[in-house]
């Protein structure tokens, strides 16, 4: 077969010119959830599929229909990590890390699922996920609320809201199942397919359904909120009032659930208005039955995932600025001798200024095309070395962003001059 290879659908490039922005993003991320005491950890991208499905839940969307399966060449079943909660909670029992002690992890990286592609919706994205092992009292779902925004202001963002439910115990939320299962079953016409099927299957993930008249249908059903025992309410009523405390506004949405089964209280979504279908670019809750469920000992847990190409999108609506990430310098050195002593000096540069992004030119050629092609990279300055520049010791310094003279430094002075010239004296 002829033609060009091509990557595949809903799998993206993220290019050199994105990049910045990315980093930006993800530096963000990671300063603060250091500042919270969160360490990394970094998980295979590849697990056993047995480990999703008992983790996530055969009667999930991801299991049922969006995993990138294949056997290996043991015969083994591996899948692609949908999500990165499973695999930290394997990884965390593998390795005794829940023994007697708390935990509070990050990690970051690709996600698959397999989708129908769409703005903000990819079969492989990025996430960055937190996941702190130990503690079950509000008190720990209010820092990692107060955490991402924090995230929110560290990034600039503005437009995201928080919604917030409680799910209460897995006894609860089998009443309300039942009691759910009963109205809708009197009402089966008018859900749409999606939900038809669901009802036999996961009858909670009914209550997100986008579909407006299953929402219209939705309206007079049992809510979950009055299944709710006690000791959940009282969690969740805590959980609101440091929230309150900590001036962080939110919205009690009764229909908030989540996609995994083994959530329970405390689930919540940051949502955006700016990205359209695709608004949630934060979501989690807590898990208190999974750790064991998994084959640990009981250990109540919380976490949450942000993703990073919503985020990103998010940014770019809003207009904030892009991280600068031209060089600031570009050296032009045309023959052998100015090459060579281009190299050396750009080298102790480097030494002198941590901060210097300077590229050399390589691969020679006339002084018109070098600085030609130093303009083109979008350098603030181009450093100009002749052969007679190299017997004085000193090199042209050019601004390529404003009409201004060249001047003349001597190498011992450039260091100093750049980084006063740059701010970094
Ligand atoms: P959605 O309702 O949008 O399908 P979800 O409940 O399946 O989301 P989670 O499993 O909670 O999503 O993942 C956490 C976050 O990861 C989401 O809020 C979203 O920002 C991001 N995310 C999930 N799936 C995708 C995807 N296919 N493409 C891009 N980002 C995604
Ligand atoms: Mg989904």
């Amino acid at each position: 077969m002829s033609g060009t290879l091509q990557a595949v659908r809903g799998m993206n490039d993220i290019l050199p010119e994105h990049a910045a922005r990315w980093q930006f993003v993800e530096d963000g991320i990671r300063s603060v959830v250091e500042a919270y005491g969160f360490r990394e950890i970094r998980m295979p991208i590849v697990e056993k599929t047995e480990l999703f499905k008992r983790s996530i839940g055969e009667v999930t969307d991801i299991v049922e229909k969006e995993m990138y399966t294949f056997e290996d060449r043991n015969g083994d079943s591996l899948t692609l990590r949908p999500e990165g909660t499973a695999g930290c909670v394997r990884a965390c029992v593998e390795h005794g890390l829940l023994h007697n002690q708390a935990q509070r992890l990050w990690y970051t990286g690709p996600m698959f699922r397999h989708e129908r592609p769409q703005k903000g919706r990819y079969r492989q994205f990025y996430q960055i996920g937190v996941e702190v092992f130990g503690f079950d009292g509000p008190d720990i779902d209010a820092e990692l609320l107060m955490m991402t925004a924090r995230i929110w202001k560290a990034l600039g963002l503005q437009h995201v809201s928080l919604q917030l439910n409680s799910l209460g115990t897995s006894e609860a939320r089998a009443r309300y199942r039942d009691d759910l299962v009963g109205y809708l079953s009197a009402q089966f016409e008018r859900l749409d397919e999606d939900s038809k099927r669901r009802l036999a299957t996961n009858p909670l993930r009914i209550l997100d359904s986008k579909n407006a008249q299953v929402q219209a249908v939705l309206d007079a059903a049992p809510s979950l909120s009055d299944y709710i025992d006690d000791a959940s309410k009282q969690h969740f009523e805590a959980l609101c009032g440091l929230l309150d405390a900590a001036d962080i506004r939110y919205e009690v949405n009764p229909r908030l659930v989540r996609g995994l089964d083994y959530y329970g209280r405390t689930v919540f979504e940051w949502v955006s208005d700016r990205l359209g279908a695709q608004g949630t670019v934060c979501a989690g809750g807590r898990y208190d039955a999974l750790v064991e469920f998994l084959g640990g000992r009981p250990t109540p847990a919380v976490g949450f995932a942000m993703g990073l190409e919503r985020l990103v999108a998010l940014l770019e609506s809003e207009g904030a600025p892009v991280p600068d990430s031209a060089p600031h310098l570009y050296l032009v050195a045309p023959g052998t001798l100015a090459q060579q002593q281009g190299l050396l000096l750009a080298e102790r540069l480097r030494d002198l200024l941590p901060q210097l992004r300077v590229i050399t030119h390589c691969g020679g050629g006339s002084f018109k095309s070098q600085f030609r092609k130093a303009d083109r990279s979008g350098a603030r300055y181009a450093l100009v070395l002749g052969e007679e520049e190299v017997q004085k010791r000193e090199a042209g310094l050019k601004p390529l962003r404003e009409n201004s003279e060249q001047e003349m430094v001597h190498f011992d002075q450039l260091a100093a001059r750049l980084a006063s010239l740059f701010g970094w004296a």
